[in-house]
This record gives structure tokens, sequence and C-alpha cells, in this order.
């Protein structure tokens, strides 16, 4: 499958279930939408998704992400779902590719984003204490986004910066 395909198909899975069955942002103050103390801020755009923010919508910014090398979305601290990126959708979870080399027989686990500790309530209770719904979409949108030969590559850099920033946490 190409990139372009598996991400569209992958946002849409994740268009309407969120972490909760209600507003978990009321939680929180939606923590995982504000930026850092820097002012900084940013979700990695998975293969493809670029070519859904073209144009980009307004208050949102592109460009190459210092540390990865891959393209680095900004945004104003609010949005419609329309335009919410794939890394969005899955946080608090992410897809983490589970075998060693990213070829075709290459597959994931779904797990808590290390990056949720520090902001996201939910982080604590695990995948038990998220919706069944949210789950489910969350393990078939990551088996969409093997089947992509781009993305198993993509999966498997970010793995590897995660693991960077957990030992940094
Ligand atoms: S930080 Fe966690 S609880 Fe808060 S809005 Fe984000 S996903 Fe929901
Ligand atoms: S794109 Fe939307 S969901 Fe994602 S951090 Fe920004 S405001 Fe929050």
């Amino acid at each position: 499958m190409e990139a372009a395909e598996a991400v569209v198909r992958s946002r849409e899975l994740l268009a309407w279930v969120t972490p909760l069955n209600r507003d978990c942002g009321r939680l929180c103050g939606a923590a995982c939408c504000q930026p850092d103390e820097d002012g900084k801020g940013g979700m990695l755009l998975f293969p493809g998704e670029n070519a859904l923010y073209d144009p980009l919508p307004p208050g949102f910014t592109l460009a190459p992400d210092r540390l990865t090398g891959a393209l680095l979305l900004t945004c104003p601290g609010m949005c419609s779902r329309g335009s919410r990126p794939l890394a969005c959708r899955f946080f608090p979870l992410i897809p983490l590719l589970s075998s060693p080399v990213p070829d075709d027989s290459a597959r994931f686990t779904l797990a808590m984003d290390v990056r949720a500790r520090p902001v996201c309530p939910l982080s604590a209770s695990g995948m038990a204490g998220l919706s069944a719904d949210f789950v489910t979409g969350c393990r078939e949108a990551g088996k969409i986004l093997c089947a992509s030969q781009e993305t198993r590559v993509f999966l498997a850099m970010l793995k590897e910066h995660l693991r960077k920033y957990r030992a940094f946490l």
C-alpha cells in the first residue's frame, strides 16, 4: 500500500473515536495541545500526510524537524477534527514496530506513548483505562500503516526517537 493511502485510511479510522467516551481535554485543560515552556511543540507527520496540509490551515506551520528530519507540524493549540494530524489522533497511544527490520513481515505493538507521561493524566492507568473503541481503532489504524513500506521505515525511526526520549527522561 502507498503511504499516502495508508495515512488517509488511518486518519479516517481515528476521525471520531477519542481516548475516553467523554472529552478528556476537560480533565487536563487539553494539556497535550499546549506548547512547552519554550513555546515549542508539534507533531511529526506520517509519510504522505503533508499532502493533506497544502494549503496549511491558518495558524499551522510545517518544517523539517531538527532531531528526526521528518516534517514537524505545529498548530495554534486549537484545531478542527479534519485538520488534526494522525499523531494527535493516536495520542496517548502510539504504534511501535515490534520487528527489528521494517520489511513486509514487520508487526507492531500498540503502546502508551512515553511522551504522554509528563502531560497526560490517562498515562498512569494504561490502555485498560481507555475507551475500547479508541483502542480498537488504533489497532486497525496501526495494521493499515504497517502495510506501507515507507511508513514502516518511519515507524522504525520513530521507535528509535522515542527510545532516546525515554533515556533522556
Ligand atoms: S493530555 Fe491526555 S487526557 Fe489530556 S487531552 Fe490529551 S489525551 Fe486527553
Ligand atoms: S493539532 Fe489539534 S489536537 Fe493536535 S496538538 Fe494541535 S490543537 Fe491539539
